[in-house]
C-alpha cells in the first residue's frame, strides 16, 4: 500500500489544496525531482557547466541504468533527448524508405507522430497508411495482418493515445507486424510512468517516452529505446561528434550504441531530474502505481457521467489514467477554465492533437482528466461537485 499523505506532503505543488488531474499534460514533480535540477543548476553557476556535469557524470550514467530498469531493458539501448516527438523522431527519420514503401500509423496516433510520417513519406515516395480500429476502438489487429507485406517498413503504434483511456494490444500487434519484417516504433508518452512496461515482453523495435507527464520528471526531457541489434546497425538521420567520432579526414565511426541517437549538448540539470524522478517512480513500484492510477481513474469514470449531460469517452477493453468527457452544451475550453478557478486542474485535449480517431467520432475537443497516484478521494469527489456547479 502506497502512503498517500507522504506522498502528498512530498509533492510541493499540492501544499495549497488544489486538485491536480493533468499528469498526462504535465504532472506535478516530487519535491526531489525539483530539488535534484536546482542543485545543478546553483552548481553549474559556481563552477561552470563542464565541471559541474563532471562532479555528476557517475548520476548521469545512472539515468539510463534507471530508465532501463523500469522498462526491462539495458542501459546501452537507451538514447535520452529533450522530448518524446524527438525521439520518435529520431528513430522514424532513420529508417530507409523508398519509392512504394509502406508507413503504417493507427487511429489513435499523436499528430506529431503522423506529421513526421508524412514529411517522410513525401520526400521519399513511401505512402502513410491507417490501420483501423475494431469494434471496440482498439486497434485491429486482424486489420492490421491484413494490410502488411514486404513494402510495410514501419508501424506506429499507439501504447496509450493522448485524448482517452484506450489501451491497445501492443505486443500482438508488434508480433504480427514482425512476422512481415516491419519494424515497430511505439509512443509510450501516456503510458510511461503509469503502465508497467517491458520492451521485451512487449517485443517492440524502438520506443519513444517523455519526462514530464506520468514520470513527474522535469520538462525538456524524453527518450528513446532502441532495441539492441538495432542500436548497433541503424544509421542514424543526423549525426554529431558525440553520437558518432571523427577517425580520419573523411571517415567517422557510429558510437557503439543507442547513443548515437543522441546529441552532445544537453540540459544536464533537466536529466539528472529525470532520473531522480525514475528513481521514485521505481521506488513505489511500477504495479503499485498502476493499481493506484487504475482505482482512481475508474473512481471517475463512475461518477462523472451520474452527473446530468457528462459523456466519458472511453475506446477499448481496457483502460489507462486518462478519462476523457464532454458536457452537453458546454465548451470544453470553458469546463475547463471554470474548473481552474476553482483550483481544479484539468485540460482540454483538441482533435488536432489526434485527428484520425476524433474527427472519426466526430469530436472536436474533450476535457481530459488524468488522476496519478498522488491525487486523494476527496480530490476526485471534489472535482465531481465542482463539475457539477459548473453544470448548473
Ligand atoms: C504528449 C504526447 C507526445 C509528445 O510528447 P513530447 O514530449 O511533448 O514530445 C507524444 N505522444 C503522445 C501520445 C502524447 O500524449
Amino acid at each position: 500500500m502506497m502512503d498517500l499523505a507522504a506522498l502528498r506532503a512530498a509533492t510541493p505543488g499540492l501544499a495549497d489544496g488544489q486538485v491536480f488531474l493533468d499528469s498526462a499534460g504535465s504532472s506535478l514533480p516530487p519535491k526531489i525531482v525539483t530539488d535534484t535540477v536546482v542543485a545543478h543548476l546553483r552548481r553549474e553557476a559556481e563552477i561552470g557547466g563542464y565541471r559541474a556535469a563532471n562532479e555528476r557524470i557517475d548520476d548521469l550514467a545512472a539515468v539510463k541504468t534507471s530508465i532501463a530498469t523500469l522498462i526491462g531493458a539495458t542501459p546501452d539501448s537507451i538514447a535520452l533527448s529533450d522530448s518524446a516527438s524527438r525521439s520518435w523522431a529520431d528513430f522514424a527519420y532513420s529508417v530507409p524508405l523508398r519509392p512504394g514503401d509502406r508507413v503504417l500509423i493507427s487511429e489513435a496516433d499523436y499528430a506529431s507522430n503522423a506529421i513526421a510520417a508524412l514529411q517522410r513519406a513525401a520526400r521519399t515516395g513511401a505512402v502513410v497508411e491507417r490501420i483501423p480500429s475494431d469494434d471496440t476502438g482498439r486497434l485491429d489487429t486482424d486489420a492490421l495482418a491484413a494490410m502488411l507485406d514486404e513494402r510495410v517498413k514501419l508501424v506506429s503504434l499507439q501504447h496509450a493515445p493522448t485524448n482517452g483511456g484506450l489501451v491497445n494490444p501492443v505486443g500482438e500487434a508488434t508480433r504480427i507486424a514482425h512476422e512481415a519484417g516491419a519494424l515497430v516504433l511505439l509512443d509510450a508518452c501516456q503510458s510511461i510512468g503509469q503502465l508497467p512496461i517491458d520492451v521485451a515482453a512487449l517485443g517492440v523495435d524502438a520506443l519513444s517516452a517523455t519526462g514530464r507527464k506520468w514520470l513527474r520528471g522535469p520538462r525538456g526531457t524524453g527518450f528513446l529505446y532502441v532495441r539492441a541489434e538495432l542500436a548497433e546497425t541503424m544509421e542514424p538521420a543526423r549525426l554529431d561528434l558525440h553520437s558518432a567520432s571523427w577517425v580520419s579526414p573523411t571517415e567517422y565511426r557510429l558510437a557503439p550504441d543507442a547513443s548515437r541517437f543522441e546529441f552532445w549538448e544537453c540540459d544536464v540539470a533537466a536529466r539528472l531530474g529525470l532520473g531522480a524522478a525514475v528513481d521514485y517512480l521505481l521506488g513505489l513500484g511500477a504495479d503499485a502505481v498502476y493499481a493506484a492510477v487504475a482505482e482512481r481513474a475508474d473512481h471517475l469514470r463512475k461518477t462523472l457521467p451520474e452527473l446530468p449531460g457528462v459523456t466519458v469517452h472511453d475506446l477499448g477493453t481496457e483502460h489507462s489514467g486518462i478519462v476523457s468527457f464532454t458536457v452537453d452544451g458546454h465548451d470544453p475550453i470553458a469546463v475547463r477554465d471554470r474548473l481552474a478557478e476553482h483550483a481544479v486542474t484539468v485540460t482540454v485535449s483538441h482533435a488536432s492533437s489526434t485527428l484520425l480517431d476524433m474527427t472519426g467520432r466526430a469530436l472536436p475537443a474533450i476535457v481530459r482528466a488524468s488522476p496519478h497516484y498522488f491525487v486523494s478521494t476527496d480530490d476526485l469527489d471534489r472535482c465531481a461537485a465542482e463539475l457539477a456547479r459548473v453544470i448548473g
